[in-house]
């Protein structure tokens, strides 16, 4: 069933139901009390024509008495014990009650009877007739107008219900209008995209805070998400695809190189292998960084512990110095123990000293202290520097700030980014101050024990 459908079903139609069934219960109540109202006023008149007859009965005809008394609009009438009818009065426009049933029952009675297709209020009373003898006195009254206030009455409610239906309907359909349309859009929008293969938006139209508008916006929210991450995607996937084909074209030729002229020149041999097994380790590095990179998706898995920087510094400065025989100092200013992940950490500070070793040749200093109450450890380094329009840019995949030396030195442009990564993982934020021609300072910010 429709969601449009359900929505009317369930409010028109049960709204509907319930019209019906209290304009059904107040019209049968309201009947019964009218009813009930006529009957005890024919009761009561009854009361005083049975005392009034009872008074005057020895002295005034019997008929006159009853033609006295009897109702406007029915008939008075004596009924014996045996059941015959005694004396008996009635207005002409109520000839049929001639013939109305006779009961005899010694009791008290009143009550709503049909005769003749109309209602009447019958009431009978015990009265001591003349010869002793315990007769009945019943008046019958019609109560055909009362029938047709009622039946005014059910048409005013029956009209009541039509018109109320009406605009239960249109708002029933206003309201499933404005509730399916959005998610009739969504659907369409999302087939749309599922046919052409492109990003959609909703378009947004009223500017209601309620929660389909939201629905929609988190939508188009969702989309711009998607489409900013395909597009990161395809961006890493043709990088990624052009860094692989320079090494992939080197191996190439100097392979074709080798085939052809490999066995004869000694001297063309050795370059090619070495310029295959350069560019083999180059490859190497970058799928591994890749992979690295990629894992990034899938959640990194954290192991936080308390580190004292000063230890996880120094052992890694250590392997640089054994590594690049270079002059790397360490100075502290204040030390501190930090919760995170020791070997993300470690990444990030290899990526940046890295960096400073490649880019520079003077000694490198790496400084662990406290900023803005948040422990840091910077790479500060003599070297190159980085323009300042690339500052920014640096971190972006694949960014270098001069290509062909980026070759020479061995990277792909992926170092900052990946570092970033790590260091948004662990909580961890990355700055990099630099001055093209003087040096770089990369600073590792870390919140404190306990807080990340
Ligand atoms: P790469 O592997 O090429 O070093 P990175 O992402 O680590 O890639 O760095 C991006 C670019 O930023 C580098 O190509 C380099 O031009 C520049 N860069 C990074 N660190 C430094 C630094 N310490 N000094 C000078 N330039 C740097």
């Amino acid at each position: 069933m429709k969601l449009r459908t359900k929505i009317n079903l369930f409010t028109a139609v049960l709204f509907i139901i319930l019209l019906i069934l209290i304009n059904v219960a107040s019209f049968f109540t309201f009947r019964h009390m009218m009813f009930q109202n006529e009957v005890e006023r024919t009761h009561a008149e009854a009361v005083h024509a049975l005392n009034g007859i009872s008074k005057s009965i020895d002295t005034i005809q019997a008929q006159t008495l009853l033609t006295t008394y009897m109702p406007i609009n029915g008939m008075l009438r004596v009924v014996h014990p045996d059941g015959e009818v005694g004396p008996r009065a009635y207005v002409p426009e109520q000839k049929v009650l001639k013939d109305f049933p006779t009961t005899y029952q010694k009791s008290e009675r009143k009550q709503v009877v049909n005769y003749d297709g109309r209602p009447y209020a019958f009431t009978s009373l015990p009265i001591i007739w003349k010869n002793g003898e315990v007769a009945e006195l019943q008046m019958v009254e019609d109560l055909s107008q009362t029938a047709a206030n009622l039946k005014t009455l059910s048409l005013v409610l029956l009209a009541v219900t039509i018109i109320a239906t009406i605009p239960v309907i249109v708002s029933t359909r206003v309201l499933s209008n404005v509730i399916t349309k959005p998610i009739t859009a969504m659907i369409q929008t999302m087939r749309e995209i599922r046919k052409s293969g492109q990003y959609k938006r909703i378009r947004l139209t009223n500017e209601s805070n309620d929660e389909l508008h939201e629905m929609g916006q988190t939508f188009n929210e969702m989309m711009d998400l998607l489409e900013v991450n395909y597009e990161k995607q395809e961006i890493f996937v043709s990088n990624a695809s052009h860094e692989l084909k320079t090494p992939l074209t080197v191996i190439d030729s100097y392979s074709s190189l080798l085939k052809r002229r490999g066995q004869t020149d000694p001297k063309l041999f050795q370059e090619a292998v070495d310029a295959i097994q350069s560019e083999a380790i180059h490859m190497r590095e970058l799928t591994q960084q890749l992979l690295l990179m990629a894992k990034h998706d899938e959640q990194w898995k954290l192991q936080m512990e308390n580190i004292p920087l000063l230890q996880l510094v120094d052992e890694s400065v250590t392997s640089f110095r054994e590594g690049y025989k270079r002059d790397i100092s360490i100075i502290v200013e204040e030390e501190s123990i930090v919760k995170t992940d020791k070997q993300k950490l470690k990444q990030v500070f290899y990526i940046l000293m890295d960096n400073a070793l490649k880019y520079s040749e003077k000694p490198v200093i790496v400084v662990i202290g406290k900023e803005r109450n948040q422990s840091s450890i910077k790479i500060i380094d003599q070297g190159i520097g980085i323009p300042s329009q690339d500052v920014g840019k640096v971190f972006d995949r694949f960014y270098r700030v001069d290509k062909a030396r980026a070759r020479k030195t061995g990277g792909y442009g992926l170092g900052l980014s990946l570092a970033k990564d790590l260091a948004d993982a662990i909580g961890a934020k990355l700055v990099l101050e630099s001055v093209e021609g003087e040096g770089t300072t990369a600073n590792i910010l870390l919140s404190n024990e306990d807080s990340h």
